[in-house]
Parts: structure tokens; sequence; C-alpha cells
């Protein structure tokens, strides 16, 4: 028997985009706009989503300088386009065409994120997704590390005929696993649906859900269409949810269990208090996030 359907919170459209630097053109679902907030998709805080443009060619790459992090984990979604990263522990990578950057700030990191060069030169389509996971209180101190997790590393899923298709990122999907280590239980996962295709999973009712529509057009739940650049976040009763792509379609899915703890974001740090917040301004003027060049 069918499981409950997840109830449906809202369907939205990408706010209007701002720049993170001069390389990244983004769509802030949250926490920025008011329905979601703070807390409404925890553990994940931030989602920027960088729809799809195209980037005039440029000899000097394009993106954001040397800054820091603490309290997060930042993983980064490439699907149109690539982006070069180095931090502070030393570790570096470019990330194409489906493969994704899973970077551990923890206590502290410093890092930058350009456009890789070759790419900068030609220009080209450019489509991409940040999101800041939170980490629970007693992580968020941890070491900083870097999980650079390239598409082929991902879990695989194919249906018997061929017409849904995911690479599993974290958590589960049918069974299978994801590679990406986690501080918290998270589900991540990108699934492509041929038009006329359908597919199903399910989440606790306790967790925090939604799908980011990258391309295509998707009935969810038999009652609601998404439209790209949708993102349709879901409520807290029922457990299962049912695409039906009504176009080619790529779809991020997201669900973790909340972290249900105080939250202290300021700037580039996600802390559980004021007193943290003002501890990690302290910090990183004296030194402490270590050393990047610029
Ligand atoms: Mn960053």
């Amino acid at each position: 028997m069918e499981k409950p359907l997840k109830s449906i919170v809202e369907i939205m459209d990408p706010p209007p985009y701002h720049w993170v630097g001069d390389g990244f053109r983004v769509h802030n679902f949250f926490p920025s706009q008011p329905q979601i907030g703070l807390q409404g998709m925890s553990p994940f805080f931030l989602m920027d989503y960088g729809a799809k443009w195209v980037v005039p060619p440029s000899d000097k790459p394009r993106g954001v300088g040397v800054h820091p992090h603490r309290g997060i984990e930042t993983v980064t979604l490439a699907y149109h386009g690539k982006v070069a990263h180095h931090d502070s522990t030393g570790k570096s990578g470019v990330i194409g065409e489906g493969d994704v950057q899973w970077m551990t700030a923890g206590g502290a990191v410093l890092h930058k994120e350009y456009h890789e060069k070759e790419f900068s030169k030609k220009g080209g389509l450019f489509q991409m997704v940040q999101l800041w996971v939170n980490l629970p209180a007693k992580f968020k101190m941890t070491q900083a590390g870097y999980q650079a997790i390239e598409n082929q590393m991902m879990g695989k899923y194919v249906s018997d005929d061929q017409k849904c298709k995911a690479d599993i990122i974290a958590g589960e999907y049918k069974g299978i696993k994801g590679p990406a280590m986690t501080f918290s239980p998270v589900n991540l996962f990108n699934i492509k649906l041929a038009s006329g295709s359908a597919t199903d999973f399910s989440f606790p009712e306790s967790y925090n859900s939604g799908i980011l529509l990258v391309e295509g057009e998707v009935m969810i739940n038999r009652s609601k269409k998404i439209s790209e650049n949708q993102f349709i976040h879901f409520g807290h009763s029922g457990e299962e949810i049912i695409a039906e792509a009504t176009k080619d379609s790529i779809l991020l899915v997201m669900s973790g269990e909340p972290l249900n703890e105080p939250i202290a974001p300021y700037g580039p740090f996600v802390m559980n208090t004021q007193d943290e917040i003002k501890k990690a301004y302290d910090d990183y003027y004296n030194g402490e996030f270590g050393y990047l060049e610029d």
C-alpha cells in the first residue's frame, strides 16, 4: 500500500538574483525568503541557486576571493560550466558538470571560488547550486575537511527502462547510498527523469524536504506542477513523494533531520549564540583561520 503523500507547503519562484563576488549570479531561496527563514529547511541553512546564464569570455576568471567560514559545510554542485576551489587546508579542485564539492568548514577555513581558467577564457553556459549545511553544535569546531565527489563516485541508480537515472550524493535513494560523509542525517541526490516517466521516494515526516527543479517540468504528488528554476517546499505530514516528468527533467532533491538547536548566523559564520559569532570574528581578525594566497 502506498504511504500517505507528503504535504506541500509552497512552490517558490526564484527571488531576484544578487552577485557573490563577480562570478556567481545567484537566487537565494533561503534563508532570505521569510517563508523558509533560518530554520525551515534545517539542517540546510542556505541555498544559492545560480540559474542558467551565459558567462562572457574573460581572461581574468570571475569569482569570489579569499573569505572565511565557520560552523557549516558548503556543498557546491555544478550543472554547467566549471568552478575551481582552493582552501587554507591546502586542498584544491575543479568541479565540472555533474560533480560536487563538499567542504567542511568546521572551526576554521579560508577559501576562494572562481570560474575555472579555461572555462573562463571561452565563457559559456553556467549553472550551479551552493548549499550550506549547518553543523550540529557539537561538531561546529571540528577539523576542516574537503570531499571531492566526482560524478563517477556517486551512488548510481538506473531504472529498468533507463528513463530514471539518479546520482546519489548523500543519504539513500532506492537502497543506493551516496558517498558523502555528513554530521547529521542528510539526503541529497540528482534525479534525471525522461519526459513521460515517473519516480517515487519517501522521507520521514520529521525531516525538512524540498526539490529544486534544475531543468524541465514535473508534476508532484499528482497535484502540483513545478517548472524549471522553482523550488517546492514540503511540509511535515506524509512521507511519500511522487514525481512525474512532463518534460526531460533534472530534480535536485534534498531532505534532512532538523537540528533543533538555536541558530546565530552572521556573514560567513553560522553558530548557536551571538557570543560564538563574536569569537569567530575575533579569531578571524587574529589570524587564527590560517592563510590562503589571494
Ligand atoms: Mn564560501
